[in-house]
């Protein structure tokens, strides 16, 4: 298969972009897979930082990542990432909706997930990216895509580019991925 599904397509922008030695952050770690693929890819000379609020996810994460010394677990909102990193980040993936085999009400919402994509893109470094896998067939799932579709729309040209993959032909409200990167600033003359 040539082109890919959305998660691994998502991995390979990853790839492309963390650096051993990065600072990153997974804005819903869930049951740790992601935040597993960032510690890999950061090494223990990076940092990952990875956002859960439901205590089950941040346990879940715990077991997968517990090879890892350098992945910082925080039970908190992703709303308050500005509170927690300081430092500038290469990458920072956010996967919207719930908790695979968890509580199917407990979900991402738009006003908090607007707030940590926007303090992402804060610490995010020239080239780095901003992923968000985005879920809409979940009751409340179609008002965090239109919010977040509206807010990624208005994103100046000059400073990010922003790009949607998604397969058009599939049924049911299938995931896609809105990746932004941030851009080099030209210099004023
Ligand atoms: N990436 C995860 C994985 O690899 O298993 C799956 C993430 S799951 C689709 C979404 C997660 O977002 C849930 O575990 C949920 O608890 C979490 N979540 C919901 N609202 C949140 C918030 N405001 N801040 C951080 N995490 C949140």
């Amino acid at each position: 298969m040539t082109l890919q599904r959305v998660l691994p397509f998502t991995k390979s922008l990853l790839e492309q972009v963390v650096q051993k030695g990065d600072a990153v952050v997974d804005a819903t770690a869930g049951n740790g897979h992601d935040t597993h693929f960032l510690a890999g890819l950061t090494g223990d000379s990076g940092k990952v930082y990875a956002f859960d609020i439901q205590q089950q996810a941040i346990e879940a994460t715990r077991q997968r990542t517990e090879a890892f010394r350098h992945v910082e677990l925080i039970c908190d909102s992703h709303a308050k990432i500005s509170q927690y990193v300081t430092e500038s980040i290469s990458a920072a993936v956010f996967n919207l909706g719930y908790l695979p085999k968890g509580d199917h009400t407990i979900i991402t919402k738009a006003d908090s997930t607007l707030q940590a994509i926007g303090q992402c893109l804060e610490r995010l470094k020239t080239g780095g990216l901003v992923l968000a896998v985005i879920y809409s067939g979940h009751d409340g799932g179609s008002e965090e895509r239109d919010a977040v579709m509206d807010y990624v729309k208005q994103l100046p040209q000059t400073r990010y580019d922003v790009m949607k993959y998604e397969f058009i032909n599939q049924q049911h409200s299938p995931p896609f991925l809105i990746a932004i990167e941030k851009k080099q600033q030209r210099q004023k003359k």
